[in-house]
């Protein structure tokens, strides 16, 4: 039987009434989403950006939760949001990639949050620190919150990729590795960046065994005042979670089945890793290949060569590769630099 992810719904903004009522409706019906997300205060890049409707949005939140039946999330930023969300009987709330970053905005929501039963979502920080990460958790751990969920979602890529930012895979499975018994989620929506990133970008969370998905969705995304390009309408969503290929839960083969799949993703990443290296390593030979053009000097230097080969392949053997391997690669990895630089 397949185990279904929590998932949770909604547009990246609450913009009006009618727009979270009717995207709450619509994603009811295809769905049934476990929260309803929609956020209230924005944390905007620029100032000038559309900053959320702020307290009247608690209302129309309210009324999904009541009306709709769905418990209703947002995310806060300080106590006092905190305060205001819990007089409008939200369940959950979520604290964004820029405010975990600070300790003392953490601290303050978690003690205006404590003794209220509520559920915490916390999302990772933009910079790939997990410690900052674990601190945030530790913060509502060490206040008495048993309910704490972690949202994978994504690094500011420093480099140029096609995804808004980058998943890092490997921080996740390490915080699973030191949390166990914590629940993870993933956000592919603010991974993506883009809607036609963001079923691939499920998948693979699924595939690393991750809880559930949070995913914006808008009932008309093309007038979204916020994340415009990330937002799926409600019936997108439901095509998604329909072709995501879940885990089963045959108790024979979990063990086994976990654990493949857990070192297959670490292979992944991995692979797409060397493949981001070698982008690296093949933008400086064609830079060298520049200087030497500009000198004349020529294209192959055999005694460098001779060098590289032999040194990469005696490190290699000195971790147990083999060494015919190693020099095979780089030769290969050579002969294209060579022809980069003609
Ligand atoms: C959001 O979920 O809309 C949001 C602003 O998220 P993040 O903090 O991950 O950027
Ligand atoms: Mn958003």
């Amino acid at each position: 039987m397949a185990i279904r992810p929590i998932l949770i719904c909604g547009p990246c903004s609450a913009e009006s009434e009618e727009m979270v009522l009717e995207t709450a409706r619509e994603l009811k019906n295809l769905v049934a989403p476990d929260y309803f997300r929609a956020g209230i205060w924005k944390p905007r890049t620029r100032p000038d950006s559309f900053e959320g409707v702020g307290e009247k949005g608690l209302a129309w939140m309210k009324r999904v939760q009541e009306e709709l039946n769905i418990p209703v999330i947002t995310e806060v930023a300080n106590a006092s949001h905190v305060e205001k969300i819990a007089e409008y009987g939200f369940k959950a709330f979520w604290i964004g990639a820029r405010t975990v970053a600070n300790p003392f905005s953490v601290q303050e929501i978690a003690e205006a949050a404590k003794g209220c039963s509520i559920k915490v979502f916390v999302k990772n920080p933009t910079n790939p620190d997990i410690d900052l990460w674990c601190g945030a958790i530790e913060r509502f751990q060490k206040l008495g919150f048993d309910e704490i969920v972690a949202v994978s979602r994504g690094f500011y890529p420093f480099a140029e990729t096609k995804l808004r930012n980058m998943p890092c895979w490997e921080i996740p499975i390490e915080l699973a590795r030191r949390m166990p018994e914590l629940k993870i989620i993933c956000d592919p929506s603010h991974i993506a960046g883009d809607t036609r990133y963001i079923a691939e970008i499920a998948q693979q969370a699924i595939n690393l065994n991750m809880s559930g998905l949070m995913i914006e969705s808008h009932c008309c995304p093309s007038n979204a005042l916020s994340d415009k390009s990330q937002q799926l309408t409600p019936a997108e969503v439901k095509s998604l979670i329909d072709n995501l290929k879940m885990k089963t839960s045959a108790i024979d083969d979990r063990n086994f089945e976990t654990k493949l799949e857990s070192l297959r993703s670490k292979i992944d990443v991995l692979d797409y890793q060397l493949i981001d290296i070698l982008k690296q390593r093949f933008a400086i030979t064609n830079e060298i290949g520049e200087i030497k053009k500009s000198r004349n000097v020529a294209v192959l230097q055999i005694d460098r060569w001779k060098k590289v080969l032999e040194s990469r392949s005696e490190y290699a053997e000195k971790l147990g590769l083999s060494r015919e391997l190693i020099a095979a690669l780089f030769s290969e990895i050579h002969k294209e630099s060579i022809k980069e630089q003609q």
